[in-house]
């Protein structure tokens, strides 16, 4: 099963993440704030992801890794 790993302290919460996962299993964090004071993306539910690493791929600041 793929794992995403996310650095939300490193997130800004664009958001483009959240728009790019074809499962739509990447949200904001509605009660998380990150060090930086955004709402950071998460993963609800990983065994639902299915590896393709598009919010990989579209975060701009490189902050998502997908482990196969
Ligand atoms: S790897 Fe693909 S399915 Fe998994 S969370 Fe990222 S965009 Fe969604
Ligand atoms: S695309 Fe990157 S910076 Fe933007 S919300 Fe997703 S993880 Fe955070």
């Amino acid at each position: 099963m793929a794992q995403v790993i996310i650095n939300q302290d490193a997130c800004k919460g664009c958001g483009l993440c959240t728009t790019a996962c074809p499962k739509k299993i990447v949200h904001l964090s509605k009660d998380k704030l990150n060090i930086k004071g955004f709402h950071p993306a998460e993963v609800i539910e990983q065994d639902k992801c299915i590896g393709c690493g598009f919010c990989a791929t579209i975060c701009p600041d490189v902050v998502i890794r997908v482990k196969k």
